[in-house]
């Protein structure tokens, strides 16, 4: 270390005439704080916002000659603002170490960007955030090597061999200050020049600026962490208050259990009871089960659906801060004297059983379910027998499962289910066809079918001593190379109908739909019309016949459909 300390002091001269290395292999580059951010912010303006210029210009003529002067304003605009915004942080010490995090960082953001057309908004940055380990193994492939050569590790093996030039500090404030003016000006006059064509599209493609890297993920990223702070920092606000049971508990001769499975990225398209053309639902397809067909999900990600699906105003009146802030359904009914349990094989509650019973599969580790971090989706049953042995009361049971969590659908489905083939099975979908990719998929969805159709049969088995229903929906939907869009995420406003349109069923025992008084035939009927997660709290609190205000009959799929009034 010591003589580490002392090579650095000596002169320059004198270390090329000691080295033994030869000096050409010693290369140094020397610049400014400035010249480097300058370098930087041109380097991802250039290859790192393919997609946003893609989105820039879609709408015009490519042989327009304002087209290009568009695009090479923006590119200006987007060098400028950059080097505006690093320039507040980097001076001499911390330019090196902050441009290194940022090449690693925006090349695999570019990367992804690039590969699934994902946009890097707050809701994204929280997915990444909130990730776990078996997730993001999943995410890193071989496919992100080469772009990690090509724009991590050659600039920053260019950035080391950087050698500052160093200033007396009032020329270096002089040097500064005159760089971040001249920035400024550049920017004011590249905006003037675009000004209109630049907001109009603004204001009708809000979502293009989270295209603009590296901007979009350091700004979704404070956005995340700022709102993280702020909701730390306050209690979740109660709801329901007031809720407690009806009138037909006195009279319910059996117990009830209601389970609610919360599945994830089964796209409507794709659902054999849909009208797929391929049978991805055979098991389900034998049962007397309620499908609706056209049902929107909140959310086209966990993190937005999950809280969502059990909030008393969704995506009617979306408020992310106000139902992140909130209870849940579960706390409404948990107050109301309900049984409650969530358990998961996913990534988690996201707040909505927060402080109440909750399990996962992956600690219950069932036998022979669960490998590396992950379990399938029939680990969530484990044990439901003894459950519904010793039910008493009501119960409401959420699983949450992994179903069809991409890109590595093949590691959702034990064997027997790769009946597609060939089936993708490469954690890259970059590496497979769109055939490989879509028969994944729908190998993983003929196991959901399997897993539910196992814990109707169970729930079946005692339908003499517990009355029982099973509603099935999925949390949001996910392309599969529409318009080369993959996986799901896109911003709900212009979301693809893919991503938004998921499977959903009903199924009642005969027990509970006599003693609820349920009219199956009205209910099939209202299932050919549009529904949505919206009503997901308004007809569970219905089914199990919790008294509040909050309740709305109009947003309760069972209201219309009781043959007994009250
Ligand atoms: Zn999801």
């Amino acid at each position: 270390m010591a003589g580490m300390m002392t090579n650095v002091s000596l002169p320059r001269e004198m270390k090329r005439a000691t080295g033994s290395v030869p000096s050409r292999l010693r290369f140094t580059i020397p610049a400014s704080v400035e010249g480097v951010l300058v370098v930087a912010s041109v380097f991802w303006a250039l290859t790192a916002n393919r997609a946003f210029f893609s989105a820039a210009v879609q709408d015009r003529p490519l042989a327009d000659v304002y087209t290009w002067g568009f695009a090479l304003a923006l590119g200006v605009l987007l060098v400028a603002a950059h080097f505006l915004l690093l320039a507040l942080v980097a001076n001499r010490w911390t330019v090196k170490p902050l441009l290194a995090v940022l090449i690693v960082a925006t090349a695999i953001a570019t990367h992804f960007m690039q590969s699934y057309g994902v946009y890097l908004d707050p809701s994204m940055l929280r997915n990444v955030v909130r990730t776990d380990v078996a997730e993001a193994r999943e995410l890193i492939s071989w496919g992100l090597l080469p772009p990690l050569l090509l724009y991590a590790v050659l600039p920053l093996i260019l950035l080391w061999r950087v050698d500052i030039v160093r200033r007396p500090w009032p020329r270096a404030i002089g040097m500064r200050t005159a760089a971040v003016l001249l920035a400024a000006a550049t920017a004011a006059i590249a905006l003037l020049l675009v000004f209109q064509p630049l907001s109009s599209m603004m204001r009708q493609h809000k979502e293009v600026r989270y295209l603009i890297t590296p901007a979009n993920y350091l700004w979704s990223l404070a956005s995340v962490a700022g709102s993280e702070a702020r909701g730390a920092a306050l209690p979740r606000q109660p709801i329901g208050l007031d809720a407690m049971p009806g009138a037909s508990w006195v009279t319910r001769r059996k117990p009830l259990l209601v389970v609610l499975v919360v599945g994830e990225t089964a796209r409507a398209a794709n659902w054999g009871l849909n009208g797929y053309a391929r049978q991805t639902t055979p098991e389900l397809a034998a049962l007397p089960l309620i499908s609706f067909r056209q049902v929107t999900s909140c959310g086209t990600n966990t993190e937005v659906s999950v809280p969502c699906m059990f909030a008393p105003v969704g995506r009617r009146n979306y408020d992310a801060a106000r139902i992140n802030g909130s209870e849940s359904l579960l706390h409404v009914l948990a107050r109301a004297g309900v049984g409650v349990l969530w358990r998961d094989n996913q990534s988690g509650c996201k707040g909505v059983c927060e402080g109440l019973p909750n399990d996962s599969v992956i600690a219950l580790n069932p036998p022979g379910q669960c490998a590396a971090g992950r379990c399938l989706d029939a680990g969530l049953l484990y044990g439901l027998d003894e459950r519904l042995a010793q039910a008493k009361g009501a119960q409401f049971l959420v699983l949450h499962q992994i179903g069809n969590h991409g890109p590595s659908y093949f590691r959702r489905y034990p064997a027997e289910y790769a009946r597609f083939t060939p089936a993708c099975e490469n954690d890259d979908l970059g590496h497979c066809t769109r055939e490989e990719i879509v028969n994944a998929f729908d190998n993983a969805l003929l196991y959901t079918d399997h897993v539910l159709a196992s814990l109707i049969a169970t729930l079946q088995a005692q339908a003499e001593r517990v009355d029982t229903a099973v509603i099935y929906v999925s949390d949001h939907g996910e392309s599969l190379g529409e318009n080369n869009i993959f996986l799901h995420g896109i911003p709900h406003a212009i979301a693809p109908r893919e991503q938004t349109s998921v499977p959903m069923f009903i199924w009642l025992s005969d027990g509970l739909r006599q003693s609820a008084g349920i009219d199956a035939l009205c209910l099939q009927r209202r299932s050919q019309q549009p529904a949505s997660h919206d009503h997901l709290f308004h007809s569970l609190l219905g089914l199990l016949d919790i008294r509040t205000a909050l309740y709305e009959a109009e947003w309760d799929l069972f209201a219309g459909c009781r043959m007994r009034s009250g």
